[in-house]
């Protein structure tokens, strides 16, 4: 058993810190509230070669798997910078696309995703299907050689930032009838498709979306895959990433949060000579959260390491336990923060309070803290479905 990073992990997590650093929460905060996007950081990091960790070398990649970018994930968020679209594009698409697109799709797409001049975002929810994958509606139709998509997707991020969408529709299959999974690389500009930006309450320069799809016009080559049968293991494909990436970023959250507040209640003196940190009532709490994150972090990187080695079944139990772990770690590192901090807490400034709206939503998004424990129950307990 190993617990170290190679060297050349050890070198990327200290580059990707020292360019969040550079960046920081208050350059993340500054983007948010002003309806903005941070840009700059993430072609900063596309041009560092961070943002392609993951994609095969022969498309402009680093030729590395989900640890690598787990790291990317983890430590700028460590310094404040939770970029979400990373768990969308990078992890979710770029693995889609490179395990299961068509060679040309892999050509057209990968090497703007690896250098950051193109990001691909992904729509699966609809606001009549929720957390049940089952009863999406969105429906793709043939047209001669062409697609009809028609359809609403809701909470999709940043598709005001996106050259496309991947989008997750139903077709029939011709000899059975029934519909199967597919997928459809969508230009955000396409006729037919609007989209209305949602009002959410967390400050992100991320935005989410309502999309709707009007017979969406796609040609053949649009399909993810070389056939039909591509989208369910397409499909399938993004579901560990997107759970690992999303796990390492709350646990880099957790970090900062703690981070923030312990350097805070070392210092902070109010009762003469001691901190406030002295107090066990105070530091007790920071510790407990501490060592939920590092718990967190070892079933994260424990997830990635048996992803990376192609043993996808393990990486999905322990993707999606990490996932569970790290969501209520972080929002439990950043509630304890808040409190350690007092009025202080609650201020801009000091930039705790800031992601309560985010790490609120790590517990929903992008798979429930529920549908995690109905999937351990299930897959790891034996226990019956009950939904
Ligand atoms: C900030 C943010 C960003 C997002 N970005 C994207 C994106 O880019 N693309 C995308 O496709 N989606 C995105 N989503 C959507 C997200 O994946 C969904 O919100 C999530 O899957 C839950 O679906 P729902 O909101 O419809 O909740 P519902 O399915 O309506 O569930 C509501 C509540 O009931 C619980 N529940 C439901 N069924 C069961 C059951 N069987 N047993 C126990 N509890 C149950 C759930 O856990 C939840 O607490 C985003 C959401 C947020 C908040």
């Amino acid at each position: 058993m190993n617990f170290d990073l190679t060297p050349e992990q050890d070198q990327l997590r200290d580059a990707v810190r020292e360019l969040g650093r550079k960046y920081g929460h208050s350059y993340f905060v500054s983007k948010a509230k002003a309806g903005e996007h941070t840009t700059e950081l993430w072609h900063e990091a596309g041009r560092l070669g961070y943002l392609g960790v993951n994609i095969p070398t022969e498309y402009g990649g680093g030729g590395g798997g989900i640890t690598d970018l787990a790291l990317v994930c983890e430590e700028l968020a460590a310094t404040g910078c939770p970029l979400l679209l990373l768990v969308v594009s990078p992890a979710i698409a770029a693995t889609i696309i490179s395990k299961h697109g068509t060679e040309e799709q892999r050509k057209k797409h990968l090497p703007g995703l690896a250098d950051g001049s193109e990001k691909i975002v992904f729509a699966i929810t609809e606001p009549d299907a929720g957390s049940n994958f089952h009863r999406l509606s969105t429906v793709a139709r043939r047209d001669g050689d062409d697609w009809l998509l028609s359809g609403r997707k809701i909470y999709i991020s940043g598709v005001d930032e996106a050259g496309h969408v991947l989008v997750v529709a139903r077709t029939e299959d011709a000899s059975t009838g029934k519909l199967k999974p597919a997928l459809f690389i969508v230009p955000t500009d396409a006729p037919g498709l609007e989209k209305s930006k949602l009002d959410m309450e967390i400050l992100s320069p991320e935005n989410q979306f309502l999309l709707f799809l009007d017979d969406v016009r796609l040609p053949a080559d649009a399909l993810v895959g070389e056939s039909l049968d591509a989208g369910l293991p397409a499909l399938f494909a993004g579901l560990n990433p997107e759970r690992i990436t999303v796990a390492a970023m709350g646990a880099g959250t957790g970090r900062y949060a703690i981070d923030r507040a312990s350097d805070y209640t070392a210092t902070r003196k109010v009762w003469g000579g001691n901190s406030i940190g002295s107090h066990q009532g105070v530091a007790h709490p920071l510790a407990h959260a501490a060592v939920q994150v590092e718990l967190a972090r070892l079933m994260i990187y424990k997830a990635a390491t048996l992803y990376d080695a192609g043993r996808d079944l393990e990486a999905g139990i322990s993707g999606n336990m990490a996932k569970y772990a790290a969501g209520e770690a972080a929002a439990l590192a950043v509630d304890t923060a808040v409190q350690a901090l007092g009025g202080a807490g609650m201020t801009t400034e000091y930039g705790v309070s800031t992601l309560l709206g985010a790490v609120r939503a790590g517990r929903i998004a992008p798979v429930s803290r529920e549908m995690i424990l109905n999937f351990v129950a299930q897959h790891v307990l034996g226990q019956d479905k009950s939904y």
